[in-house]
């Protein structure tokens, strides 16, 4: 059921998923198997060798494919590995646009990895679109975003940078991990690829890594799945099963995780130790016009500003909300990205962005506001102080 007219929580539950044809079992099985008997030579039911072909694997494709609204769906055994299959595909020997305040990993392997594949690529701040369009060159083959960006919410125009990526000849990729499909469709803003780590809100459960590269393109599926086939970068059979699991809940886990994150925001926003908060759904925050008329949500990923000392403080001493790398589970976490998931920037970079050892970042998950809040609260107190 992929049917584009229901709605998308009906998508959630139902989409790429039919009764499974021998027992009508309601739910995909998780077929974990790396092979299947062929019925003759060159005869087979279109399963051969599970690096090409597993069927709870396309069921979970199918599944996400429908929620970004887009005809296919193409999985890897993580979002890094989803990134770099499509760059690889789409820009060996080329140039790439990207955000320079992306996820700290993509930003590695943009200018540590890919580079030594002859991609070339060109660190921009994807808020000013004409150092963007400055930064196109005749070989640009791709532009990436990340909107909301990791960690300062940076909100990108999907739809003027897809204008411009269409001027240029490139392709439009957004990593659409930090707000979800429930809350931003960038291919109906014209997009032309969208990337997800589905470790985070899309599995949502912190117990499984995983990526999906959607798009609308069958030329450039077909190459995509082509190369994810000759390289081997595929999701295993039951992290394919618990990502499937994870989303078709997506919808009512994100409601909560909007309500908490925007609940969190607006806590530390009144907090005298807290120097600025970032978070789109914020009328403080400078794009929160754009965030609206993109975005459907906010999502749960707030960020802060705060003295390092006090940021160590409130990182350290929240005690439900969990120290930790990751994001997008049913459980809250906290991290100082520049000493976590940013560590691999220079420092340098990182400054000039505002990615500070005061920085805090809280992924908001779905257990009541109120503890959250008070759990902040708590370890922000200087009566705590130890
Ligand atoms: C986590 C993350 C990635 C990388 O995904 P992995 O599954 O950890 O490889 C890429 N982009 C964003 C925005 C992320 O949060």
């Amino acid at each position: 059921m992929s049917d584009p007219k229901v709605r998308f929580g009906t998508r959630c539950v139902h989409a790429g998923q039919s009764p499974e044809p021998v027992t009508g079992a309601i739910t995909t099985p998780l077929f974990q198997t790396s092979t299947y008997v062929q019925d003759g030579l060159g005869r087979h039911r279109g399963y051969e060798y599970g690096r090409l072909q597993n069927p709870t694997r396309e069921a979970a494709e199918a599944n996400i494919a429908a929620l970004e609204g887009a005809r296919h769906g193409i999985s890897f055994s993580s979002g890094l590995a989803a990134i770099e299959c499509l760059v690889k595909t789409v820009a060996a020997g080329g140039h790439v646009v990207s955000e320079e305040n992306t996820y700290g990993g993509t930003t590695r392997m943009f200018t540590q990895v890919l580079d030594r594949l002859g991609i070339e690529v060109t660190l921009v701040d994807t808020r000013d679109e004409a150092a963007v369009r400055a930064a196109v060159r005749p070989d640009t083959r791709l532009i990436h975003l990340e909107t909301p960006s990791n960690p300062l919410m940076r909100i990108a125009d999907i739809e003027v940078l897809a204008r411009t990526a269409e001027a240029a000849g490139a392709l439009l990729c957004v990593d659409n991990t930090f707000a979800s499909p429930c809350n931003l469709n960038p291919l109906a803003l014209g997009a032309d690829v969208v990337v997800h780590s589905t470790t985070k809100y899309l599995s949502g459960h912190s117990d499984v890594l995983g990526g999906v590269v959607v798009l609308d393109d069958d030329a450039l599926a077909d190459e995509l799945f082509f190369v994810r086939k000759s390289t081997g970068p595929v999701p295993g059979p039951f992290d394919s099963w618990l990502t499937l699991r994870g989303a078709r809940t997506l919808h009512l886990r994100m409601e909560r995780h909007n309500e908490n994150g925007m609940r969190i925001a607006e806590f530390l926003e009144s907090h005298p130790l807290v120097r600025r908060v970032h978070y789109p759904g914020l009328p403080s925050h400078p794009r929160h016009e754009l965030a609206r008329r993109q975005m459907t949500g906010f999502s749960g990923m707030v960020s802060a500003e705060l003295d390092e000392a006090d940021a160590r403080r409130m990182a350290e001493g929240t005690r439900i909300i969990r120290l930790a790398e990751s994001l997008g589970g049913v459980e809250s976490m906290i991290c100082i990205p520049s000493l976590m998931t940013h560590a691999s920037v220079p420092e340098d970079a990182r400054l000039r962005m505002g990615i500070t050892n005061g920085l805090v970042r809280v992924s908001a998950g779905i257990e009541d506001a109120a503890d959250l809040v008070e759990d902040i609260e708590r370890a922000l107190s200087h009566k705590d102080r130890i």
